[in-house]
């Protein structure tokens, strides 16, 4: 499929992302319903030229957990992705909608992830790097798809160095700069599932008594990968919720460095570092089964926590595959 701009015509917006758009388009001289991505990026011709070379992998990842790709091409001084429409959207759409998310549905989510993760690395030899609950959609026909995932290492570079680096769902390891590896999209799993099952980001109580975590969700920059040490976190200390409430109020919306990141996410990004891993809480309220693939994926320990594909062969994860949840049915309700 030869894409061009002037061959879409965008029908609605599907969603605003830090580095871009995505709308939703019909290819008119086929009839085919598309996501269009738009990302703008500051690179010259020849390393533009590159990403796009790169990104013409994902025609070769072909699997029922991943976003099939349609094509990419270069409309200056955007590179637009086009892929797979999922008309229920994404996750984090679906929760805020809904509320918190049935656990079982939430072990269908586990599952499709987790086999999503190991057909891009198995077959691939690629690391997702951003596994939350805006890069997990959904169709109507309850199928379940991870997109955005880090193929091509001169994009990653691109937007990196123009406006993302870091974002909340990043594991301890990397906030410390370590190399990412599988094993740090198994923690971002562990936080996205804890925030789908609770129905707001697990995070937000250690900060303070407001929920408010607007202001921390999403990325931060600058920060290039593996640079993050760099930032000069200072040391952890402790701090009572009053303090830290007061603390947060001053510091809403100030940026430091000239990179709109605020101070509250440097604390949180601490409190990932120094404080206990995310749980499904309270205890009681969820499976054991699913309490226990949870605390296995928050591992802080990089060695001991499991591999995607270790994981599944998890307790869980076995009875999520037989659960008979109708992902079909559930996403007609809202
Ligand atoms: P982010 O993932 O950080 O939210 P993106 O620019 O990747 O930012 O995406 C913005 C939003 O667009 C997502 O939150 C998601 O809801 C929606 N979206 C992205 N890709 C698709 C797609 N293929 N189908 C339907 N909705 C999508
Ligand atoms: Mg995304």
């Amino acid at each position: 499929l030869d894409l061009r701009n002037e061959d879409l015509k965008e029908l609605r917006e599907l969603g605003q992302g830090n580095g871009g758009s995505v709308k939703l388009v019909e290819h008119i001289p086929t009839g085919k319903i598309m996501a269009k991505k738009i990302v703008l990026i500051d690179a010259k011709p020849a390393v533009r030229k590159q990403i796009l070379r790169e990104l013409q992998i994902m025609h070769d990842c072909n699997s029922k957990y991943i976003i099939s790709f349609w094509g990419a091409y270069l409309a200056e001084p955007n590179i637009c992705i086009c892929m797979e429409a999922m008309d229920n959207g994404s996750f984090d759409g679906i929760y805020k909608k809904t509320g918190a998310i049935d656990i079982d549905i939430v072990g269908k989510v586990a599952l499709a992830v987790l086999e999503g993760l190991t057909y891009l690395y198995d077959k691939h030899r690629i690391i997702h790097r951003d596994i939350k609950p805006s890069n997990i959609l959904c169709n109507s026909a309850g199928e379940i798809k991870i997109c955005d995932f880090g193929v091509s290492g001169e994009l990653i570079n691109s937007i990196a160095d123009t406006f993302v680096g870091t974002s909340t769902y990043m594991s301890p390891e990397r906030i410390q700069g370590a190399q990412y590896t599988v094993k740090s999209d198994v923690w971002s799993l562990g936080v996205s599932l804890i925030e789908l099952a609770l129905g707001r980001f697990p995070f937000s109580e250690s900060l303070s008594d407001d929920s408010d975590l607007s202001d921390l969700e999403g990325t931060l920059s600058p920060a290039r990968p593996g640079s993050m040490n760099s930032l000069g976190l200072p040391p952890p200390r402790k701090r009572n919720s009053a303090a830290a409430k007061k603390d947060k109020r001053k510091s809403k919306g100030v940026s430091l460095q000239g990179g709109g990141m605020t101070m509250s996410i440097l604390e949180l990004l601490q409190h990932i570092v120094n404080e206990p891993a995310p749980r499904l809480t309270p205890e009681g309220r969820f499976p054991e089964q699913a309490e226990a693939f949870v605390d296995s994926c928050s591992l802080k320990d990089p060695d001991q926590r499991k591999s995607p594909k270790e994981l599944l062969n998890d307790e869980w994860i076995i009875y999520s595959r037989t659960s008979d949840v109708d992902l079909q049915a559930w996403t007609s309700t809202f």
